[in-house]
């Protein structure tokens, strides 16, 4: 069986689901589990009425809620008629009925608790999917709704739950006996629920790691990311349009992206597929012939220097400093303890006798942190900061490139504030003003990945080394 997912722009209106209803036909005899996101701009939209409500605005959270109300009905009304069009209708109405309840909650108490958040926003999933289910059933497919929140089951750790052991025990309970039946499973992404049945989500973005989730859980020969572009590119192509596809790419290559920027993928997405060894394909539901990029175990060398380039906004830096330190060891200890106890991850780290400089992500509270902090030393905090991280197994035991890198970074002059060569071993990262992304990286790309000549598909690639077909890596996955 494989897992095939479609993002937000992919099942954004009747004409995209009729092409996801296309795609998923032509892989019917594969056995294919069906794994949606919200219709796109709906979570994000779930997100300022939450938010309009928690401030005072119930009557414009309405409004919003009458207009997303909308939207879902023309959707359906567009894609299925007759008893299933009233089924589809009844079921919305008494979905946005619930979340109208859930905002005048909201509003009633001025406060919005992450756990209510993740209720708010879980609707997105729950109407694409069920709305998406209905279609491919009066196409002809065999689709059967399945909600996720029976099935993925995680902590309590509301707006970024961590899947628990026993989802792969209700996936083979519930969702294999469909599959072997020849069903085919349509599942909301990015939703869950605690083991009492409390909906949770995985983080924003987070629906490519459910269909790894799912494709780890049933032991699936391949996971596909149905997106808006054709595979992983050598960078952000709304940032530099001309880059380039990637043909194939390491597991470790692409997490180092993903986790540094690269939206395409959901960062804790291949934690599932390298565990089961499940290659991942990202593919373009705009044109399905593309071959797109696949993500595996090892890939070909590029020949490039690097694979890709990839930009994380939104970051801060942490400086602490502490004559103390010089000399004194069990320092690093203490600070990392403190990030450690309020579960603040560090993106970079440096360090010099004195000081010590943390990037963290800038989308928390980390005042609790700060305070502790400020006891071993004195700490600055700056915010408005991007990490750009070049990524590539060539970066190995390589001399010399850290050097090339930011030379070119000099040539944009912009101030590095941290640089490090990663521990990982396959990425270069340094920290810049936010600002200056887009110059520094359009730089970057025109020197590591000059332009080259279309191909006669039309389609540039980075790697024209050949790459075993989808086929060769199946043949030795176990299904
Ligand atoms: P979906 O809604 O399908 O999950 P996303 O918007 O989350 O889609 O991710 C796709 C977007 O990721 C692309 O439109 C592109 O702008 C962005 N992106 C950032 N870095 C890359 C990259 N290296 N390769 C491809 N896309 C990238
Ligand atoms: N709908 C969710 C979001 O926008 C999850 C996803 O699309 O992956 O973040
Ligand atoms: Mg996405």
């Amino acid at each position: 069986m494989i897992v095939m997912k479609f993002g937000g722009t992919s099942v954004e209106d009747a004409k995209a689901i009729n092409r996801l209803a296309e795609i998923v036909k032509g892989r019917r005899d594969r056995k294919p589990v069906v794994v949606v996101s919200a219709m796109a701009k709906v979570t994000d939209a779930l997100v300022a009425m939450s938010n309009a409500a928690a401030n005072g605005a119930l009557p414009e959270a309405l409004k919003q809620l009458r207009q997303l109300r909308q939207r879902h009905l023309t959707v359906l009304g567009d894609l299925v008629s007759g008893k299933r069009e009233a089924e589809g209708r009844a079921e919305i109405q008494q979905q946005f009925e619930n979340l109208q309840d859930v905002l005048r909650g909201i509003a009633s108490l001025g406060e919005l608790s992450p756990r209510t958040t993740d209720n708010v926003l879980s609707y997105g999933e729950v109407l694409s999917s069920r709305i998406i289910a209905a279609a491919l059933a009066s196409r002809g497919i065999n689709a059967v709704h399945v909600d996720s929140r029976k099935v993925i089951v995680t902590d309590n750790n509301f707006t970024r739950a961590v899947p628990q052991e026993e989802t792969t025990d209700r996936f083979r309970e519930v969702v294999r006996p469909l599959v072997n039946a020849d069903k085919v499973p349509v599942m909301g992404g990015f939703i869950a629920s605690t083991p009492e049945g409390i909906t949770t989500t995985l983080g924003r973005g987070g629906s490519d790691f459910s269909a790894a989730i799912v494709g780890a859980a049933l032991g699936a020969k391949r996971i596909e990311i149905w997106t808006d572009v054709s595979g992983m590119m050598t960078t952000d192509p709304r940032l530099v349009p001309d880059a380039q596809r990637i043909d194939a790419i390491s597991f470790d290559e692409a997490s180092e992206l993903a986790y540094f920027g690269a939206k395409v993928l959901h960062p804790a997405t291949l934690i599932p597929a390298v565990e089961k060894n499940i290659p991942v394909y990202v593919l373009n539901s705009r044109e399905p012939s593309n071959k797109g990029t696949c993500i595996r175990s090892q890939a070909p060398k590029s020949r490039n220097m690097f694979r890709a380039i990839a930009a994380k906004k939104g970051a801060r830096v942490i400086n602490i400093r502490s004559p103390r330190m010089l000399m004194a060891h069990g320092f690093l200890r203490a600070i990392f303890e403190a990030f450690d106890r309020h579960g603040v991850t560090a993106d970079l780290v440096s360090t010099s006798e004195v000081s010590v400089s943390v990037i963290t992500d800038s989308s928390r509270d980390i005042s609790a942190l700060l305070e502790e902090l400020r006891k071993l030393g004195k700490v600055e905090v700056e915010t408005g900061k991007a990490i750009i991280c070049l990524v590539g197994e060539n970066v190995r035991g390589r001399v010399g490139m850290a050097a090339s890198v930011f030379s070119v970074a000099a040539g944009c002059q912009v101030s590095l504030h941290m640089i490090s060569q990663g521990a990982s071993e396959i990425n270069i990262s340094f920290v810049i003003e936010e600002r200056d992304v887009p110059e520094v990286v359009r730089a970057l790309h025109a020197r590591f990945f000059p332009a080259k000549p279309e191909s006669k598909s039309g389609v540039r690639e980075t790697d024209v080394v050949a790459i075993p077909q989808p086929t060769d890596v199946e043949a030795v996955e176990v299904a």
